[in-house]
């Protein structure tokens, strides 16, 4: 575990708090969530509904507010009795899930840059990561390259849309093409959908196990924490066919065994908030995206436009820098401002290089000081 060590996210973070800076380098809201899920929290705090370890697969009333969600929104019959498990935030589950998918010496498949995790978690599997760069300039998945990488130990492809650190989000063709060529070789795949309800415009998030032929294949991955701006509860889920989530139950419940009884509560509320909470909530979250896009664009950078996620991508050539490493580095120390670059969430830096990840999810005014800071440096 030696080369995973360190983590371009504490790193930064640690310099924005030494320095002052605005810290658009790590992704969670400064605002909280829905009070009406706080105050479920509270309660079953106040009466002692989750002081003692929960049911180890979850709460079965949350694990029915899954269910009851991917129907609600995909249209996917998942049973809360055994098709789904309820983990300590969706890095648990992704953890426990590559875990019990996949066989020392096999191959992992995911596409780069990837969240840093990936990678993590793939090593403690005692696996081998290959990692498929997104197509250069537009950022968008290469089918055509993914069958190039494949190998014959190839198991397991691990894929997130909306996509972080891009910002790009999986159209129904390039899901149709990476549904075909997964069922062609007959790959298991991991969904990470933490953020499901992030999706922006049109960009409507499509579910892949909502494919021909994927459901049988496929663990997806939900995040309590994105999709209610309560990151520091923890609460996370997967759901699939009862074959593969009894394996993820398996590992998982040696991980944590079980975790978050109070929240657990909140978060089936969560899950049960009428459409007009998921809408506003993108609807908020692509007002702050303009704001920090438009500055950045202003500046001479090339904004590649986010369609989910809480996070823009910027091109930094246009604005005099070889790289997002240089810019990123100079960044705190001449502007007060934090932001990651790609190539530290990549084995491809020759692909990445250029480009740099900026978390949105800020309050008006910490957007509006970060471009006034940016204007100063940049010009
Ligand atoms: C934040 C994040 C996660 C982890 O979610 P938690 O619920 O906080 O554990 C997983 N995948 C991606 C892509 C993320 O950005």
């Amino acid at each position: 575990m030696r080369s995973h060590e360190r983590t371009i996210f504490g790193e930064m973070s640690a310099l924005a708090a030494r320095l002052e800076a605005i810290n658009l380098g790590q992704g969670f809201p400064d605002t909280g969530g829905p009070p009406q899920v706080r105050q479920v929290a509270e309660r079953a705090i106040r009466e002692g509904l989750g002081d003692q370890y929960p049911p180890a697969h979850g709460l079965p009333d949350l694990r029915a507010a899954i269910s009851e969600h991917q129907d609600r929104f995909y249209g996917l019959q998942v049973d809360a009795a055994d098709a789904v498990v309820v983990a300590t935030g969706a890095s648990e589950a992704i953890a426990a899930a590559v875990l019990a998918l996949v066989e020392p010496g096999a191959d992992v498949m995911v596409l780069d840059p990837y969240f840093d995790l990936y990678g993590a978690v793939i090593s403690l599997a005692g696996a081998r990561r290959i990692a498929v760069p997104l197509v250069a300039d537009t950022l968008r998945p290469d089918v055509a390259a993914m069958s190039a990488a494949l190998t014959a130990n190839t198991r397991l492809l691990l894929l997130n849309s909306p996509h972080n650190p891009t910002g790009i989000v999986f159209n129904q063709a390039e899901l149709s093409d990476i549904a075909e060529f997964a069922r062609a070789n007959d790959l298991l795949v991991i969904a990470d959908e933490a953020y499901e309800h992030l999706w922006f415009d049109n960009n409507r998030h499509i579910p892949i196990a909502s494919l021909p032929g994927m459901w049988d294949r496929t663990v997806t991955i939900g995040s309590g924490g994105k999709s209610f701006s309560f990151t520091g509860w923890k609460v996370g889920w997967a759901t699939g066919p009862a074959e593969l989530i009894a394996a993820v139950r398996v590992v998982r419940q040696h991980l944590s065994y079980v975790s978050g009884g109070p929240f657990q509560y909140a978060m089936a509320a969560g899950l049960r908030l009428p459409d007009v909470y998921f809408d506003q909530f993108r609807e908020g979250l692509a007002q702050q995206r303009d704001r920090l896009c438009d500055g950045l664009a202003d500046l001479g950078l090339r904004v590649i436009a986010p369609q989910g996620t809480y996070f823009a991508t910027t091109d930094v050539r246009p604005a005099g820098f070889a790289t997002g490493a240089e810019f990123c580095q100079q960044l705190p120390y001449e502007a007060g401002v934090v932001a990651i670059p790609q190539s530290a969430l990549s084995d491809h830096p020759e692909a990445t290089g250029p480009y740099v990840r900026w978390a949105f999810c800020k309050q008006p005014e910490v957007l509006d000081e970060a471009l006034v800071r940016l204007r100063r440096w940049l010009g």
